[in-house]
């Protein structure tokens, strides 16, 4: 961990406090299970990138259109990034600036809506996300949301049930992705619909962008309209967003993007991005990706097998969701012990849940960050002892903390 500690020592002598914070929290992660779902791992060279001399401008605009003089590396560095995401998602048009997942939904949002127009989007309590809807959130003040669900009995997506909402609400966009959703979204399926109600088809992929890209989980980038993604989760670079669109849209998505959501773009981030968008082409990447996959199942199949309910009987992503009702205990009880044991998760609900969302009846498991600690099917068996072991109050702590060793994060 030399580099680290290279890393840190300006820091250490100006600012002693915040520089004991981070190492604290260095600490933390290497000695906790990480099974938080839309967290992941970067690369030491992912945190290089963003570490460098690039957050001094501003370079508000696009490249050859910026605001401000002394801009030409800039220019070099976001053609640079644009270019590899149209590559690794075969896309005709990227926008590499949004800060973040939610910045590149409400751009989307902005561009091709009026505030009270229609949404069909997926319901938060089934697996969406805060910017589908949400009455807290920004896109359920300024637009009208009807929101599909998942079936009570098998808890996928039906289809012809989507259909019938968009036939009798006409929505402008049809939002299909989720945060919490198990199983493959079916984005052909999607397009059918808007295009026999007229909307478009926003792709929302922030999960499961890592998986798309290494060719795990069907593609939505030949039928939806825009795409929009965040890149910290399964695809593991830095914070912040990207949206992909049509060539007929990209005018309309860059001027919402900028001016009309944000400013000044982060050209360190926008430096780690590009990187991203190189190391989601290689060999390794994909093998990773694959990794997931089998480990999420795993870990599934052996939860199940110890008798927990999994929602909608398994999964075929990056995710699971159990329902702890037969545990007798809540999300809220079940993240908390957890967290006793070093395992850190989060609460979540389950389809038709009678619990509120700050207590719901679930827990939401994901491995993007154990995989990019190395970890493979066999730590996934124990992985799922512990989980049981840790909510019947067994002391499993010190099990966990040795399991943390043997696959460190940054060596
Ligand atoms: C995480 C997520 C977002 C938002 O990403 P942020 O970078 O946290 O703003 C948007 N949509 C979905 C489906 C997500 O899971």
């Amino acid at each position: 961990m030399s580099w680290f500690h290279q890393n840190i020592k300006i820091l250490e002598k100006i600012d002693p406090k915040v520089a004991e914070i981070i190492k604290k929290e260095l600490l933390r992660q290497e000695l906790t299970l990480e099974l938080i779902a839309s967290e992941n791992f970067v690369t030491e060279a992912i945190m290089q990138a963003e570490a460098q001399v690039l957050t001094n401008k501003y370079a508000e605009g696009y490249p050859g259109k910026r605001y401000y003089g002394g801009c030409e590396n800039y220019d070099l560095l976001e053609n640079l990034a644009i270019e590899r995401a149209k590559k690794l998602f075969s896309a005709e048009h990227a926008n590499v600036q949004p800060h973040s997942g939610s910045q590149a939904n409400m751009a989307v949002y902005f561009a091709f809506l009026e505030p009270g127009n229609k949404v069909l989007a997926m319901d938060l309590s089934h697996g969406g996300h805060l910017t589908h809807g949400s009455p807290i959130n920004f896109s359920g003040k300024l637009y009208k949301f009807i929101h599909y669900g998942v079936e009570k009995d098998s808890e996928v997506l039906n289809y012809e049930k989507i259909r019938k909402l968009a036939l009798l609400h006409r929505p402008k966009i049809i939002v299909a992705g989720a945060s919490a959703y198990p199983r493959k979204i079916d984005f052909a399926e999607f397009r059918k619909i808007a295009d026999e109600v007229g909307a478009y088809l926003l792709a929302d992929i922030a999960h499961i962008a890592g998986l798309i890209v290494a060719g795990l989980h069907p593609d939505p980038v030949p039928y939806a309209d825009f795409v929009t993604t965040t890149l910290q989760k399964t695809l593991r670079g830095p914070r912040g967003g990207l949206i992909l669109c049509k060539k007929e849209f990209a005018e309309k998505i860059d001027k919402a993007v900028f001016p009309g959501v944000q400013s000044g773009p982060q050209m360190h981030i926008i430096a780690a991005k590009a990187l991203t968008f190189l190391l989601a082409k290689t060999r390794e990447f994909k093998d990773y990706q694959k990794q997931i996959i089998l480990n999420t199942r795993t870990l599934a199949q052996k939860l199940s097998e110890k008798g927990f309910r999994i929602v909608s009987g398994g999964t075929d992503n990056h995710l699971l969701i159990v329902d702890l009702r037969q545990n007798n205990i809540t999300g809220k009880e079940g993240q908390e012990i957890l967290e006793e044991a070093n395992i850190v998760t989060n609460k979540n609900t389950i389809p038709f849940d009678s619990q509120s969302p700050f207590i719901t009846s679930g827990i939401r498991l994901g491995t993007p960050c154990v995989t990019s600690r190395g970890m493979k099917e066999g730590e996934m068996e124990e992985i799922a002892l512990y989980i049981q072991q840790a909510l019947e109050k067994k002391e499993i702590k010190q099990k966990v903390i040795d399991i943390c060793k043997r696959f460190p994060i940054y060596e």
